[in-house]
């Protein structure tokens, strides 16, 4: 089987992640935080470990300020809905998946408004402009994804964060698609928080991920409940990041995110860059020869292609391709904003998700099968 939806989750996982949640379920996988004997504190000091290696390698500067989730998701919910209130208004890019989307409509019948600020065929100063048009005094927080989940656009992060900073509002990134693909330095970019994933390019497994929060960003906590520390009091505690890990944390996940984020370190960005890169530019270069397929802003380089047959609907073709061996993914991929953005027809289209474990043999075999399916 050939994976190539690698924007939706990670499948292929370097060997040393199976072995970490494996041997944390075995012999660590004791209830962190919620007991000093041996298998506890095995628990906890490999949850630390994972704060300290995500602080250092995202420019956290504080590892207690590394909080974990469940998923981007739960994340973005947190920061969102932790820091927008009634009469806030708010900016969002045209590239949001549903994450961000949802949760600010769902703060809409709570009196937050927003505004979407344009991105697609726009060079920095552009995007800046139309940042800058739709800020009003009640503009709060700006809310963008760091890369498009339907093609390889990515947003100029650190342009946005220094007017953010200017403006004095809150920038909450939504890293799903560029956590283990791009640079991300939460202090020099000026980033209040940053929500990412385990489960795709850092190469963790599924049922983690990570709110990192700068100094001067606390958002009101979502959960309550059990937090180890300090049990007596009806609320949570003050500090991170007791204050929003509520209940059991899941241990295998983060001893998983620590081995994915320690390859992603080994193997470095610009290598992972140049692998993803030659992957999607042969890609590119095969869909193309085909006269019958539209690609969707591919001159954006990266580890996302999007692509339609004019014949074929995107479920078809992506039904067509698994039973061929060929894992894509078709429609609108939860960000229909974004589909509307790059003028896909109403049922989206195939995209195509390249890790830095795909190898250029994998491009030719698509490329056989599509022309045999063509
Ligand atoms: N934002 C973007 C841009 C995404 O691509 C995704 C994953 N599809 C999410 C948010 C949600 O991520 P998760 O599934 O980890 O909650």
């Amino acid at each position: 089987m050939i994976y190539l939806d690698n924007a939706a989750t990670t499948f292929i996982k370097p060997q040393a992640v199976t072995e970490a949640v494996m041997n944390c379920i075995r012999f660590e996988c004791g209830n962190p935080g919620r007991g000093a004997h041996a298998i506890s504190l095995a628990a906890a000091e490999r949850i630390y470990a994972c704060r300290e290696a995500l602080s250092d390698f995202f420019g956290v500067g504080a590892p207690e300020r590394v909080i974990f989730t469940l998923n981007t998701t739960h994340a973005l919910n947190l920061a969102i809905k932790g820091v927008l209130g009634y009469g806030d208004h708010a900016l969002i890019s045209e590239l949001e998946h549903n994450a961000v989307r949802r949760p600010l409509y769902a703060l809409a019948a709570q009196g937050v408004q927003f505004d979407v600020f344009p991105v697609v065929g726009l060079d920095t100063e552009a995007i800046l402009r139309g940042i800058r048009e739709r800020l009003t005094p009640k503009t709060a927080a700006l809310i963008t994804t760091h890369a498009s989940n339907i093609c390889s656009i990515s947003l100029p992060i650190r342009a946005i964060g220094a007017l953010c900073k200017e403006k004095g509002i809150r920038l909450i990134v939504d890293a799903a698609q560029s956590a283990g693909h791009l640079p991300i330095d939460l202090r020099d970019m000026q980033i209040s928080a940053l929500a990412l994933p385990a489960h795709k390019a850092l190469f963790g497994i599924q049922g983690c991920g990570a709110l990192l929060l700068a100094e001067g960003m606390d958002p009101k906590p979502l959960l309550e409940g059990g937090s180890g520390v300090d049990s007596a009091p009806l609320v949570m505690p003050n500090e991170p990041p007791e204050r929003y890990e509520a209940g059991t944390l899941p241990t295998p996940a983060i001893a998983g995110l620590l081995a994915g984020l320690n390859f992603v370190r080994s193997l470095g960005l610009d290598e992972i860059r140049r692998r993803t890169e030659a992957l999607f530019l042969a890609a590119r270069e095969r869909l193309l020869s085909f006269r019958d397929l539209e690609l969707y802003q591919a001159d954006a380089v990266g580890s996302v292609l999007l692509f339609n047959h004019r014949q074929i609907p995107s479920t078809e073709l992506a039904r067509t391709l698994d039973r061929e061996g060929i894992a894509v993914r078709a429609g609108l991929h939860c960000a229909p904003l974004a589909h509307r953005a790059l003028g896909t027809p109403a049922g989206g289209a195939v995209r195509l998700g390249f890790s830095s474990l795909n190898t250029p043999e994998e491009i030719d075999a698509l490329y056989s099968v599509l022309r045999r399916i063509v």
